[in-house]
Formats: C-alpha cells, sequence, structure tokens
C-alpha cells in the first residue's frame, strides 16, 4: 500500500476531521488512556495495517510514524512475526504456562542474550514481568530496594516511565502524580539535560556539565539532605518527555557517579531499546552498561511483553516477589525472539541509523527554512521537533517558547495528508517521528515531504 496525498481539504467529511463514531471512540481513549487523551487524540478507526502503513475505516492509508511509540520495530503484520505466532497456533503448544520453561521461552532468553554487548549479559539474570512496561519498572524498584535496603529513588525531570503507582513517583512531571499519595515517598527529582529553555539557562555541553556536577553534589554530599538512595533510574533517551537524548559524555559521568556512590543504575529502554536509536541499546552509544535494564514495547514483536534483566549481585530478592499470572505471555514471547533476531541478524540498527539520520537533514532543512522549528533532535529513528513561537519572548539563550497550539496544529495537517506523528513533551510542543525500523529511504522522503 501507499499513502495517498489526500490533499489539505480532500475527503474531509468537516474541518475539524469529525467521524460519526468520533464521540464513541473519545469516550473509549479517554478511559483507555486518560493521560493520553489530550493533546495527542488521534480520531482514526483503523482497519488494515501492513508495514509502514495502517488504512482508516474509510479506506485512506496512513504512514504510521507513531508505530506503537516505538513498539512496532517491525512495522505492522511483518511476515517473520506472523510466522512465528502461528508455529505457535499448531494446537499442541502451551500458549500459558505460569512459571514453566518452554521452548519459546528458552528461544527468547538467547535471543534478547545475544543481543546484550557481552560483558552485560555474562552476568546477568532475567525476571519476566506483567506484560507492559509499567510492571517492569515496579520489578527494578523493588529489586534494587531489595537489594540495597534502601527506600530513596533518585530520577528525573520529564521522565516518564508508566502509570502504575511506582512508576507513577518516578514521573519528571507533576501533573498525573495527583493520585500518587502515599505511595513511594523519597523520590529526588534530578535535572536531565534538556538544553532547550532548560531551567538553568544553559544549553549543549556546558548546560550537560553543570547538571552533573549538581547530581555528583546531590550524590556525594552528606549535608544535602539526599538519603542513600536505592537507586536511580533514567531513560537512555527521554521519550515522552520530548524526545531528549544525552551526550555519551553525561551518561558516562552518570555511570562514574552512580557506581562511585554505591548506587544502582537503571536504565529505562522500553522505548529507546532494541535498535531504535542505531544502536541495539541507546548505552551502547555511551560505552556504558547499567545495573538494571527494563524492557518491554518492540521486544515483544507487536504482542505485550515486559522483562528486567539485571545484575546476579543485585539477585536479593525472594523467589516469587515479582509473581504474576500473565508474565512472559508464550505468543509475545514467539513474536519477540523473532523480532530480535531479524533486528540483529538483518542490522536494522544500523539501518536506522542511516534512515534517521537521513530524516534528520530533511528536519534541519526544515528548520533552516521555517522559525517556527525550535529544534530538531534525537537519534536514529527516535526523533523529535520543537515547535515554537518566533513572535514569542526569547529566553536568555535567545530561544523561542514553545508553541503547544502550532504543534497540534501541524499534527493534523499531517494526518489530513496521511501522515500519523504524535505530539509530546514537557510543554506538549514536540512533534515525535518514530516510525519502524523497517522504513525505507523512499517512504522518508515521502515523510518529510509531508511533514
Ligand atoms: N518507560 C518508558 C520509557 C516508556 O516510554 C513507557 C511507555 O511509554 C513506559 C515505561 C511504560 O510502558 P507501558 O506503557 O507499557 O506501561
Amino acid at each position: 500500500p501507499v499513502a495517498l496525498d489526500l490533499g489539505p481539504e480532500a475527503t474531509l467529511r468537516g474541518a475539524d476531521y469529525r467521524f460519526a463514531s468520533t464521540a464513541r471512540l473519545q469516550h473509549q481513549s479517554e478511559v483507555e488512556s486518560n493521560a493520553r487523551s489530550y493533546p495527542r487524540r488521534i480520531p482514526l478507526e483503523l482497519r488494515r495495517a501492513e508495514g509502514i502503513h495502517v488504512q482508516d475505516s474509510e479506506g485512506r492509508w496512513f504512514i504510521d510514524c507513531l508505530a506503537g511509540a516505538g513498539t512496532l520495530a517491525l512495522g505492522h503484520n511483518h511476515p517473520v512475526v506472523l510466522q512465528a505466532i502461528r508455529g505457535l497456533l499448531d494446537g499442541k503448544r502451551p500458549l500459558h504456562t505460569l512459571d514453566l520453561m518452554t521452548e519459546a521461552k528458552d528461544e527468547f532468553i538467547n535471543e534478547l542474550f545475544a543481543c546484550l554487548p557481552a560483558e552485560f549479559a555474562r552476568d546477568a539474570r532475567i525476571q519476566f514481568c506483567g506484560p507492559a512496561g509499567t510492571d517492569a519498572v515496579e520489578a527494578a524498584l523493588k529489586l534494587v530496594r531489595t537489594a540495597t535496603g534502601r527506600s530513596q529513588m533518585l530520577a528525573f525531570h520529564g521522565a516518564y516511565h508508566g502509570m502504575t503507582q511506582g512508576a507513577l513517583s518516578l514521573m519528571g512531571s507533576l501533573g498525573p502524580k495527583q493520585y500518587l499519595d502515599g505511595m513511594i515517598s523519597g523520590v529526588q527529582m534530578l535535572p536531565y539535560p534538556y538544553g532547550y529553555r532548560c531551567p538553568f539557562g544553559l544549553g549543549g555541553a556546558e548546560g550537560e556539565r553543570v547538571g552533573l556536577h549538581y547530581i555528583e553534589n546531590q550524590l556525594g554530599d552528606p549535608e544535602s539532605g539526599v538519603l542513600p538512595a536505592a537507586g536511580m533510574i533514567l531513560e537512555t533517551v527521554q521519550g515522552e518527555g520530548g524526545v531528549i537524548a544525552p551526550s555519551a559524555d553525561w551518561l558516562r559521568g552518570i555511570r562514574r557517579i552512580t557506581r562511585e556512590a554505591g548506587v544502582p543504575l537503571i536504565l529505562d529502554e522500553v522505548q529507546c531499546g532494541i535498535g531504535r536509536t542505531g544502536r541495539l541499546f541507546a548505552f551502547e552509544h555511551a560505552g556504558i552498561t547499567p545495573d538494571v535494564l527494563v524492557l518491554s514495547k518492540a521486544i515483544g514483536g507487536s504482542l505485550p511483553l515486559a522483562v528486567v534483566v539485571y545484575h546476579k549481585d543485585l539477585d536479593r530478592w525472594q523467589p516469587g516477589a515479582h509473581a504474576g499470572t500473565f508474565r512472559g505471555n508464550q505468543m509475545a514471547m514467539a513474536a519477540g525472539a523473532a523480532t530480535l533476531r531479524l533486528i540483529r541478524e538483518e542490522r536494522l540498527d544500523q539501518h536506522a541509523a542511516a534512515m534517521g539520520e537521513r530524516l534528520c537533514a530533511h528536519l534541519q532543512a526544515l528548520q533552516a527554512r521555517y522559525p517556527q522549528i525550535g529544534e530538531v533532535r534525537g537519534r536514529g529513528l527516535m526523533l523529535g521537533v520543537e515547535i515554537v513561537d518566533p513572535q514569542g519572548r526569547a529566553d536568555a539563550m535567545g530561544r523561542a517558547p514553545h508553541n503547544r497550539a502550532l504543534a497540534s496544529a501541524v499534527q493534523q495537517q499531517c494526518l489530513r495528508r496521511g501522515l500519523i506523528l504524535e505530539v509530546g513533551g514537557r510543554h506538549s510542543s514536540v512533534l515525535r517521528l518514530l516510525p519502524p525500523l523497517i522504513i525505507t529511504a523512499a517512504q522518508v522522503d515521502q515523510v518529510a515531504d509531508i511533514f
């Protein structure tokens, strides 16, 4: 299928892109994912999906640059994934086992460990979690708190780790925390190196250095009031927070100071892991390894799966400490193993790096033409475009303020022209592009044309 250029007004039923079923869909989306319902609501009812494309109930094709926020690494209905799922559906293999070992589980573990850097894999253990990233974050919290006997956690401004109570308490913005009363109270928030209109008025390498110094003081200074932490959790590249990729130096600095302070480092690669950033894992860009790695989204090959991989020295929790009936779904493991194998064998991480560079170059060319594009950033096929108001009041660095309304308008106009992308970031002003890793150069050009 090809995405059709629908033209600015073509085939729309009304200026507002409404469907007869919009009210129902909106209600449904509010119930299913309240936090994501505005302003990212995309009123499409999907009928078909193939590769990087989806088709709606009106027969229109769209390029899916949302791709389940990075879940669909191989796009929709990849034949290799379908074959793996069908292989399990021969009427003889176990579809559910709780804790027992199976062929599918064994294969998934082997594939995942083949993807991990050898120095990390060598001493690593795996914990299967409930079927979502947020539950793997809960497991990681439990793991480091049990291992250290401490309770305080260190997390970052702008962070998103999921919506269960523990994960929510690590969230880097206040809004959704209203549900939190009395859950994890000891969470210290630290500055993530967000250079665009960052609170210190410092961008780039200088801002990172100052931020890192501040964090180091917090961890090392007994007068700082910070209790020894059970762990530090960070997204190697922030996704929901607006696609922010810290430098390799900053990540190495974080690794050094957590090691010196004896604080286990949890890297949440739920969104940025498995090839998306141009390496199999985003931490590989910095040549570091975490103590705990949280994975979900792409590892299930479009089906729900989440795991925590951790250093064996942290394994001081009781067997069954993170029990759950639906940990490690068999079909997701089969789909996930096939996905991981294909990404590794076909070097789709390298392909993502090349396609990401191409898309980034297109977006930077647009930035040179349009002052409404404040910044183009990200890594590999995890890209964000910061939409700003050039007429608004600039900060000390001369940077224009965020423009949420325009970001949302661009999203809607892209949708009209056959491109699905997401708006996110701390100020809902970042257009996020996370196409499947299988996107071709011609398709990248088409995305840029529409954009
Ligand atoms: N961690 C990160 C970095 C995420 O981006 C997300 C989801 O977007 C989560 C955790 C939570 O995953 P889930 O939505 O599967 O619970």
